[in-house]
């Protein structure tokens, strides 16, 4: 039988990165995605931009929207200070089995909190569920139609606090134009755009940090 995209890009990680080590999985699988096959990672080029917001907010709490094969939540993860947890759902089965696998080959495990399923279903029961009061940062990198209604749902259930970080990704390529407007016309949020290209192309595409005021 045939295997899928995400198999082969856990076989890269298995053949190519070091047991531990997050920055060689990081590596591993932007090499396979930029010689092999591209992939639907926020990629090495957004990824520093990423990295430079998650070491300015420090978070102790964050949410991933959209985990796909893990390579945002090890990118994540990696920064995060000992006692941080990272929650990041994912509602297609097969790619939350591969994440599983190439979090733990990053020695991530125990930082991370892999939930299968919807988000407007978990964004109700975060509270409940995991006990996160509000979010630090939120990493936006579901299906783009869902990240103004997900953030509207954040807002009404209290996990957003005042200078909660959203960062969302791909707002230009595929594109979140209702997002965008709303993130950038609201009194209650204080929006900045990072210009960059979409992961393993030379098209434009960004992120967009968008703070909570409350
Ligand atoms: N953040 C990942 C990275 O950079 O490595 C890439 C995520 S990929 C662009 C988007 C993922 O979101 C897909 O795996 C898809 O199955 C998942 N997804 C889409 N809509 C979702 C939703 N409403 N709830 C949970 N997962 C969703
Ligand atoms: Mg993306």
């Amino acid at each position: 039988t045939r295997s899928t995209r995400p198999q082969r890009l856990l076989g890269a990680v298995q053949k190519n990165a070091t047991r531990g080590d997050p920055c060689s999985v990081i590596q591993a699988i932007d090499h396979f995605c930029r010689n092999k096959e591209w992939a639907m990672n926020v990629g090495d080029e957004k990824g520093c931009i990423l990295d430079a917001v998650v070491s300015e907010v420090n978070p102790a709490t964050v949410l991933e929207l959209g985990t796909y094969c893990g390579y945002s939540t090890v990118r994540i993860a990696r920064l995060l200070p000992p006692d941080a947890k990272l929650i990041t759902l994912e509602f297609n089965p097969d790619f939350a089995a591969i994440a599983r696998q190439v979090i733990a080959w990053a020695g991530l495990e125990e930082k991370v909190q892999l939930v299968e399923g919807a988000s407007g279903d978990w964004i109700p029961r975060m509270k409940e569920q995991f006990g996160v009061k509000t979010f630090d940062l939120v990493f936006l990198d579901h299906w783009k139609d869902r990240y103004l209604p997900d953030t509207k749902l954040m807002e009404e259930c209290g996990i957003l606090r005042k200078g909660s970080v959203l960062l969302a990704d791909n707002v230009i390529c595929p594109g979140t134009p209702d997002y965008l407007e709303f993130v950038r016309n609201s009194p209650r949020y204080e929006s900045q755009y990072f210009k960059s290209h979409l992961e393993y192309t030379k098209v434009e595409d960004g992120l967009e940090k968008s703070v909570f005021l409350g």
